[in-house]
């Protein structure tokens, strides 16, 4: 930089002299031409190149906005709002930040209607300025209509890339990486699946039961390769062109809506792609959290609630790198903290998404995570997020939960989270014989702990899910196995999620996540099985399916299952049972872990059974009038609806 200096300055001080002679002479000789070029040829030294968020809406509960403006030396910008038919929008703040490509302006909204304003950008009073006309809309519905997932949902786990081909001509995006569709083999590359491929199967997910559909993230991923996961997100406010446009996902909320399918939103505010357009320009050097070298997370969410913790490994929790290409971001910037606050608030307002499921909720600054739900619930009093908390004790997960009692008195305000220690049971329980705390005990004692959570009801209960080892893998494909967590999935409390292919069989270990993240049979044109029409499935696969459809079916009515009490009887001799329950209803669930078929004796569940004299199969429809004494068959789970 020195050496530059001295020849920089030198030049600098000769043009100046040269231009000044120009300018002088010019002027003098030809005024009005030298003033004719001031006017139109004379750029401003600045660029506009990128506003975020585009738009904004009028009636919001927080009426201040923050307006990313990014282009080349725009911090050298003077801002003045100009004309508008919005009302009265009052500048609260111009930040400039020590990048002089970026400005975050701050408006005040309390006066504003929906129209248009002018931003003007200016500098030096004879020159153009820039304007850019802001647009301000009416919000679609009332607030209170954005609503959420509930426990009367059931929840399909969608990957984008690998679910269906809706429109091979957007497979490979030249401006994007990777330059080239990798073979659908090759378990790591962009297969092609989109946003298209999931509406044109919406009769599918409607049909199978489920009610709501958790899309992994369709935010662009322009990352050099592996992207198709989409957690390195490049654009917070964009759809993967890969995946389709954001048009293509608003008339996929809308279309779904009609078949009374919700959408819920993949989000990563703990870091973003090392190719995102702001992490190649850092606004300020606090965006992201730096180190000298390399820093991973230890990935230990147990450092939030250990009361034996060192400030080393709570800090490398929270600070270190999700991976070397994920640059982990620093959410106490509060420019940062409000730029990912809105863009939530701008995905639900625009297309009306239904649910957020937040990835790494942990990870972020707690303090700044519990803000966040804060913002968006004052906004959406009825709507929903889950928050993945990876974590197999319950007393760190219960910690995550809205108003959980804790040490540090934290409050999360997250209604919902993802419940590892229920997959857990359900993954273990049938692969073993039962014993105190083994086999059907260990969903017994996974239940027990719900003393811990505020609301164990709004946990979203899974078999698997992208991230682990699917059903079928751990449970060696047995049929019985994968039915008794399905039902369970059905009957216990929680919101239940299913992921995609589940229901078909398919395979895939957790220590391959490209492979576990298979195609679904049938989305690519020329499939030779079609798991949507079952043409090519094998009889075990046809009969998973259709026991999930009819399962999840029963399931959309069975109003116990869904907001019901919960009682349970201490497992014995390979049988466990369980009742949901209402005013209404009743639902009495008998799983039986053992090889053989077990005759059960109901005496000692008559606290529940009382004044019950039939019951119907929910899933057979057969009819059961000698309650006294119920068979169970061999490696099973019968659920039966208990009628006066
Ligand atoms: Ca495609």
């Amino acid at each position: 930089m020195k050496k530059k200096l001295f020849p920089t300055l030198l030049f600098n001080y000769l043009s100046f002299n040269y231009l000044f002679c120009f300018v002088f002479l010019g002027y003098t000789l030809y005024p009005n031409k030298i003033l004719a070029q001031k006017n139109n040829n004379q750029k401003l030294p600045f660029e506009l190149t990128r506003i975020e968020p585009k738009e904004w809406w009028v009636g919001m509960q927080n009426k201040e906005l923050q307006i990313l403006l990014y282009g080349k030396n725009i911090g050298t910008a003077e801002v003045k709002i100009g004309k508008s038919d919005a009302g009265n929008i009052k500048i609260l703040r111009t930040e400039k930040p020590e990048n002089q490509n970026y400005i975050f302006l701050y408006v005040d909204l309390a006066d504003a209607k929906a129209g248009k304003f002018e931003i003007i950008l200016t500098k030096e009073k004879e020159k153009k300025p820039i304007i850019h006309t802001y647009t301000l809309l009416t919000p679609e519905k009332p607030r209170e209509q954005y609503v959420g997932f509930t426990p009367a949902d059931v929840i399909y786990l969608v990957m984008p890339d690998r679910f269906a081909n809706g429109d091979p001509k957007n497979d490979v995006v030249k401006e994007m990486n990777p330059k080239a569709i990798h073979n659908r083999n090759e378990p790591f590359g962009r297969h092609g699946g989109d946003l298209l491929g999931i509406e044109k199967n919406l009769d599918y997910f409607a049909k199978m039961g489920y009610t709501a559909l958790w899309l992994n993230p369709p935010q662009e991923n322009n990352q050099p390769d592996q992207s198709y996961h989409g957690y390195a997100i490049t654009d917070f406010y964009k759809i993967d062109a890969r995946c389709g446009t954001n048009e293509d996902f608003g008339r996929l909320v809308k279309s779904a809506r009609q078949k009374n399918l919700k959408i819920i939103l993949d989000m990563v505010f703990n870091h973003c792609g090392s190719e995102h357009w702001f992490i190649k320009d850092l606004p300020m050097k606090d965006w992201i959290h730096q180190f000298p070298e390399f820093t991973q997370s230890n990935y230990r969410l147990s450092t939030t609630v250990d009361p034996y913790v060192s400030q080393f490994d709570y800090d490398k929790m929270q600070m270190g790198w999700f991976d070397r290409h994920m640059p982990d971001l620093n959410q106490r910037n509060p420019h940062l903290a409000t730029y990912l606050i809105q863009n939530s608030i701008w995905w639900i307002q625009y297309f009306g998404i239904e649910g957020i499921r937040m990835d790494t909720h942990p990870y972020p600054y707690p303090d700044f995570m519990a803000k966040w739900c804060e913002a968006v619930f004052r906004e959406y009093p009825n709507f929903n997020i889950v928050g993945e908390v990876w974590e197999s004790s319950a007393i760190t997960s219960a910690y995550w939960q809205k108003n959980s009692k804790n040490a540090k008195n934290y409050n999360s305000n997250l209604p919902s989270l993802t419940d590892f220690p229920v997959s857990d049971a359900l993954n273990g329980a049938f692969n073993e014989n039962d014993g105190w705390n083994t086999g059907l005990s260990k969903i017994y004692y996974a239940l027990v702990q719900d003393g811990i959570y505020p609301n164990p009801e709004q946990n979203v209960i899974f078999l698997d899910n992208h991230d682990v080892s699917r059903y079928a893998t751990n449970t060696g494909k047995d049929l019985r196995k994968i039915k008794m967590g399905l039902a369970y999935l059905a009957t216990l409390r929680g919101v239940p999620q299913v992921f995609y292919g589940t229901e078909i069989l398919m395979e895939g270990g957790g220590d391959n996540h490209g492979k576990l993240r298979g195609d679904f049979p049938g989305g690519w044109a020329g499939d030779k099985v079609n798991a949507f029409t079952q043409e090519g499935l094998t009889n075990d696969q046809k009969d998973l399916q259709n026991y999930t459809q009819k399962l999840f079916n029963w399931r959309k009515s069975a109003t116990a299952v869904h907001t019901g009490k919960m009682m349970h009887f201490v497992p014995d001799n390979n049988v466990y049972v369980h009742f949901r329950y209402n005013d209404n209803n009743s639902v009495m669930v008998l799983g039986n872990n053992s090889n053989d078929p077990r005759k059960v004796d109901t005496k000692r569940f008559q606290e529940r059974m009382k004044g019950y004299t039939s019951a119907k199969n929910a899933l057979t429809g057969e009819t059961i009038t000698n309650l006294s004494e119920l068979l169970l068959p061999a490696k099973s789970v019968t659920i039966l609806e208990l009628m006066k």
